[in-house]
């Protein structure tokens, strides 16, 4: 067997993602399985990540901001993807946006008016609108959607391609919140007839039929987060962080470890110092709580520095030099979320780029 490297490393599994993908698109059966790759495919790397995505079917992606689409269409090269900005049409990008053949998911009433003002020049300029139906953080209210529709002239230059909302609390299925959005959502929907609809992102699509309409916006459980922020067996570990342990140590009772009150051993504890921490992204809340994989076997997170990681071993028959695994198929990402206070979408885009970078599978 050869010797584990002596460092961290990030393994990507473009396999684990197209196969997440099916997972979705399975579940959503009849809706088109977009990518979300905002934030460089949820820290994955947006170009790896959306090709082998375009090679499995997606041909619709969304990212956050102006420069991730310009980066985006690069990555894609020729490939004939749409390429939504969620951002919608920041001031002065209108240029760079037309460059890049990226369309603005527009907002607000002033997006909209920044729209029509550039519609003269596109000819008629392709544009995503975006709907509040009450997660109030994004999107023209009904009001508004109706005042842009009696504007005269306005759907003579805009073209709209994409009718879309997004729900506040998919991840608990039985939340009021999701029935009144999707009722909102429905009366958007009427204002414009033929023109597909999006409403679920990753969570919305195991909300069942009603919530998945015509794309679903996948993210989180791409890259194999589950829908209701718990572990889902159907889906599969995208990322995975090894690390070599450096040093195994003996605690005495009383002994404490690390800085401050982290740990304080009330029995002999057998410890592993690992070669990742906070700084490689395993956050630091998840210490007390969160587990490691070793020898077989969960390791409880003890501490978590900012380039070390203490695990307690038992008696498993480790040494130095041996991997433990941080996160992956057996370090769930929900269970780690959970266990630092937070979402798998933050752990993953939380990873940072000082560990070795390996991806598995065909990038396409
Ligand atoms: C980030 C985002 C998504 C993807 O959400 P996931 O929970 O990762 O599936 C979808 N739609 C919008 C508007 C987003 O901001």
């Amino acid at each position: 067997m050869p010797h584990p490297p002596d460092h961290a490393v990030l393994t990507i599994d473009l396999d684990a993602l197209a196969h997440n993908r099916a997972v979705l698109a399975a579940e959503a059966a009849g809706a088109e399985i977009g990518a979300v790759v905002k934030a460089d495919g949820y820290g994955l790397g947006a170009g790896p990540v959306a090709r082998r995505l375009y090679a499995e079917g997606a041909r619709s992606f969304f990212v956050a901001r102006v420069s991730e689409g310009e980066a985006l269409r690069s990555e894609l090269g020729a490939r004939d993807a749409a390429i939504y900005v969620l951002d919608g049409l920041p001031t002065g990008t209108a240029d760079r946006m037309a460059a890049a053949r990226l369309i603005p998911v527009i907002s607000t009433l002033p997006q909209a008016n920044a729209a029509l003002a550039r519609a003269a020049a596109m000819g008629r300029y392709a544009v995503a609108l975006q709907v509040d139906t009450g997660m109030n953080r994004q999107g023209l209210t009904l009001p508004e959607v109706r005042a842009l529709l009696a504007t005269p002239g306005a759907l003579d230059r805009l073209e709209v391609v994409l009718v879309m909302s997004h729900l506040g609390s998919a991840t608990v299925p039985g939340e009021a919140r999701n029935p009144a959005q999707l009722a909102r959502f429905r009366e958007v929907r009427a204002l414009f007839p033929g023109v597909p609809a999006s409403f679920a992102a990753s969570a919305g699509a195991f909300l069942g039929v009603d919530y998945r309409h015509d794309l679903v916006r996948g993210g989180v459980s791409l890259y194999g987060g589950g829908p209701e922020e718990r572990p889902d067996g159907r889906l599969k570990a995208v990322a995975t962080l090894t690390a070599p342990i450096l040093d195994i140590r003996n605690l005495q009772p009383g002994d404490r470890l690390s800085y401050g009150e982290v740990f304080t051993a009330v029995r002999a504890v057998r410890a592993a110092v690992v070669a990742a921490g906070y700084a490689d992204g395993i956050l630091r809340g998840a210490a007390g709580k969160g587990y490691a994989w070793a020898a077989g076997a969960r390791r409880p997170l003890l501490a978590v520095n900012m380039d070390l990681t203490i695990i307690e071993i038992g008696d498993a028959p480790l040494a130095p030099g041996e991997s433990v695994e941080l996160l992956g198929p057996n370090v769930l990402i929900d269970d780690l979320a959970t266990a630092a206070g937070t979402v798998a979408h933050e752990i993953l885009v939380r990873l940072s780029r000082r560990a070795e970078r390996v991806y598995l599978g065909d990038v396409a």
